[in-house]
């Protein structure tokens, strides 16, 4: 009888399980240890995420930076199913998927990622737009082709948070927008890239100023509205009219991830 090769699943196509899956894959097994390697995504495609801004400036397109699972792994040995994480059995050693797929496993790596809370305040979910997958392209995509094709001699937009992503996102906006932008970063600290070396944030600050987008800094977001944002400044409340939120602040750990009996820090990791 033959004996089953070891099966290690990896959960999630990113960076982080993508190239697991390639680094295993290239290793130098003896060939009667080859494990059977299965990498899980929900999308048919990885995604290059440090250049999805490109996208809205036409620079690039989405088949440059999000290239199909099927063609990157044609020439190694990995198994892409594509899928949904619906539930992980740790005990019984098993996936299952949304499609209603099991997939038994001897090991798995979870590299699902992480996703934008929109739970902080009031409104945000249902008017602020995250910038972390395609499908958030394409929906900032279609609000900013409508107020482009309008009779609007201006766009409003404000984009909460003030790390790179803010940054990143305002730059690319006002270099598309035009004279018609009126950008503003929303940062809670008292400057833009906290974290970052102070290289770094002149050039950010310089690039910003350049593009004439204004930078609110100790203000926070207190509600996003279909046409407003309130922002709180040193106890005061403005509500500042807007055509367009973007949310970038946070990250979560997938639902799925945080409710396994496993040990767990303060960040669901
Ligand atoms: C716009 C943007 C720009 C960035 N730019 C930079 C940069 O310039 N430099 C840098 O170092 N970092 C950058 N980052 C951060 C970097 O992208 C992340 O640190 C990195 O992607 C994390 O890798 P990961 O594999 O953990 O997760 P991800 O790359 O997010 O991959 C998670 C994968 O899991 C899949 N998935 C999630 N849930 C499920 C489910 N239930 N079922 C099946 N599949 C699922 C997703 O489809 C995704 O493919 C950027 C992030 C963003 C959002």
């Amino acid at each position: 009888m033959t004996q089953q090769p070891t099966r290690i699943c990896i959960l999630g196509g990113g960076f982080g399980g993508l190239y697991t899956a390639l680094r295993l894959s290239q290793f130098p097994w003896e060939k009667s240890q080859e494990p059977e390697i299965v990498l899980v995504d929900q999308n048919d495609h990885f995604l290059f995420l440090p250049l999805l801004y490109e996208l809205l400036t036409d620079e690039l397109q989405p088949w440059e930076i999000a290239p199909a699972f099927e063609d990157l792994l044609k020439d190694t040995k990995v198994r892409f199913c594509q899928g949904a994480v619906s539930q992980i059995e740790i005990e019984n050693k098993q996936v299952k998927l949304q499609n209603n797929t099991e997939i038994d496993y001897d090991y798995l790596v979870l590299a699902l990622g992480s996703e934008t809370p929109l739970d902080f305040v009031p409104g945000a979910e249902d008017y602020a737009i995250p910038f972390r997958s395609l499908a958030d392209v394409y929906r900032l995509e279609e609000q900013l082709r409508l107020l482009e094709t309008s009779d609007q001699d201006t766009i409003r937009v404000a984009i909460v948070g003030g790390g790179y992503s803010g940054v990143e996102l305002a730059c690319k906006l006002a270099d598309r927008l035009g004279e018609k932008a009126r950008i503003r970063i929303i940062e809670q600290s008292e400057e833009i890239l906290k974290t970052s070396p102070e290289f770094n944030r002149e050039a950010a600050t310089n690039a910003l100023l350049e593009r004439e987008v204004w930078i609110d800094l100790e203000t926070t977001v207190s509600a996003v509205k279909s046409d407003k944002i309130l922002l709180e400044y040193r106890g005061v409340i403005n509500e500042i009219p807007v055509d367009l939120v973007l949310w970038t602040v946070g990250a979560q750990v997938s639902p799925i991830v945080r409710s396994l009996p496993l040990k767990q820090n303060k960040r669901g990791q």
